[in-house]
């Protein structure tokens, strides 16, 4: 259950929502009772002038005869200020009750608010707010008696030459009544607000999920054989947009990569069809005519080795091509001279040039220092002059040279073939691919067309490049550009 996102969101979603409901429950209830307790203070206070107005009129109404009575002018006063939620007390220095409410508007308590107060009144907590008022001490208290609660408000004055206390009570019943509603309102209104918000929440979670869970289940079905397949990217600029197309990028590059392999493998097996068929059929001649000649047997056997010779050449090639794509060729670098190395590759293929009756020129005078791996080094130079002499015809003039420039080594290698023709230059690094393909089976110059994809890598390997600088019908170019030494670090394939 709690793994479910659309829970997870749902919960935290109401959780939040309580806090801040909370919040502002309780901060609207504490205000509401501030406020409300105030406006009670100012009423019991104007009361109080009020009260004190009408007593002081009704006694001088009484005259300026010796022992006037209080009582009659606190009772008026408190008839004419009769209500049922306020009750006035008049008491005299010593603590004694002079008037008090209950004697004249109290008497026909039948309201709840009129009784709780006047059993506010009897209490013994008003009691000691009385003695307390009397000695002039107390000011104004919230009285408790059972469920009552009343505010007592106390103010001295003077009447007839005494000092006197009035104290004004008035009930919180119907204040307290009203927070009692606010507060149960606040609680249904936060839980039918929290019931309706996981409601909504969990289903807007869930729609918004939708679109994700259906990619899921879509992204699912994809597999090796519908890899061409892509998720609908319904809005490109939203975050399930943006997470479609990403996804689509991802199969964009597998659906290559996949397609990639897929085309090597099967160019592989072309590739390793051919002479394998070769050797059978030769095996095949070879055993099936009996009574065969030491020359013809030899003959086969030339042939048998030829071919296994340029098998091993195919599957080393393939091997070291994997590898690269693998990233598991580790380089061997180390300090190597380009122009030695040139020479030492010029001098091997000197014997295949003067078989050709070719010219093979070297200009490697100039010192070319590089940090690489020696071995793949000598493989791409040779990779090139082998193609210069194959592709040339015989008596032709091929030349390899090597100079240093702008912090770069450059091997050029230039012959004066038939060429490679134009719509072709821009293939002639690809894997497997050859001008002519018939023409390469036959004989010495039958490759597979890997030998410049391996120079390539090669000289990539190196953070160089391999370009082809021109080829026409009079000859092609072709030139290799290596970081001179200290330059940068040899990578790791
Ligand atoms: P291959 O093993 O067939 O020589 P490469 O990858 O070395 O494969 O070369 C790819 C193709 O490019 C060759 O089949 C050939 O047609 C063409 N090519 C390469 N080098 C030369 C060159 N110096 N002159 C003419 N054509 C060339």
């Amino acid at each position: 259950m709690v793994d479910s996102v659309r829970v997870r969101l749902t919960v935290w979603y109401s959780a939040v929502l309580a806090v801040v409901l909370g919040i502002v429950c309780v901060t609207t209830y504490f205000i509401v009772r501030q406020t409300s307790m105030q406006r009670t203070d100012a009423d019991v206070a104007a009361l109080a002038d009020s009260f004190l107005v009408t007593f002081q009129a009704e006694l001088a109404d009484e005259g300026n005869g010796p022992g006037r009575a209080l009582l009659s002018p606190a009772h008026q006063a408190m008839i004419e200020h009769r209500s049922e939620n306020d009750a006035f007390i008049v008491l005299a220095p010593d603590g004694e009750r002079i008037a008090a409410s209950d004697d004249a508007a109290l008497s026909s308590a039948n309201e709840t608010t009129n009784r709780q107060l006047a059993r506010a009144l009897e209490s013994q907590d008003f009691r000691q707010f009385e003695t307390s008022a009397a000695a002039g001490a107390a000011r104004l208290e919230t009285i408790r008696a059972g469920r009552a609660r009343v505010r007592v408000y106390a103010r001295q004055f003077t009447a007839d030459g005494k000092n006197l206390v009035l104290l004004v009570a008035q009930s919180l019943h119907g204040q307290y009544e009203t927070l009692e509603t606010l507060r149960t309102t606040f609680v249904w209104m936060t839980l039918l607000g929290l019931l309706l918000a996981a409601t909504g929440g969990y289903f807007l979670a869930k729609k918004s999920l939708e679109p994700v869970m259906a990619m899921g289940a879509h992204a699912r079905r994809i597999g090796a054989t519908n890899l061409h397949e892509r998720l609908a990217v319904v809005n490109a600029n939203d975050e399930l947009g943006q997470l479609a197309t990403t996804f689509n990028d991802l199969l964009n590059r597998l659906d290559e990569s996949f397609e990639r392999q897929r085309r090597f493998v099967a160019d592989a097996s072309h590739e390793l069809r051919t002479p394998l068929a070769i050797l059978r059929g030769e095996a095949e001649v070879a055993m099936s005519q009996k009574g065969r000649r030491a020359e013809e047997y030899l003959e086969s056997l030339k042939i048998l080795h030829e071919e296994t010779t340029r098998l091993i050449k195919i599957v080393e090639d393939l091997f070291t091509l994997t590898r690269a794509d693998a990233g598991q060729y580790r380089l061997m670098p180390q300090d190597v001279y380009l122009e030695e190395v040139v020479a030492d590759c010029a001098h091997s293929v000197r014997t295949l040039a003067s078989e050709k009756n070719m010219e093979l020129k070297v200009d490697a005078g100039a010192e070319c220092p590089v940090r690489g791996d020696q071995d793949l080094l000598r493989r791409m130079i040779l990779n090139l002059l082998d193609n210069a002499i194959k592709y040339t015809p015989a008596g032709g003039r091929v030349e390899i040279a090597c100079r240093v420039s702008d912090g770069e080594c450059e091997v050029h290698v230039t012959d004066t073939g038939s060429g490679i023709p134009a719509e072709m230059q821009g293939r002639v690094f690809e894997r497997f691919f050859r001008v002519d393909e018939a023409r390469s089976r036959q004989g010495d110059t039958g490759g597979a067309g890997l030998g410049l994809s391996i120079a390539q890598w090669i000289a990539e390997a190196h953070h160089g490049r391999l370009e082809l600088v021109q080829s026409s019908k009079a000859g092609s170019h072709f030139a290799v550009y290596l970081p001179a030494r200290k330059a940068v670090p040899v990578a790791a394939n």
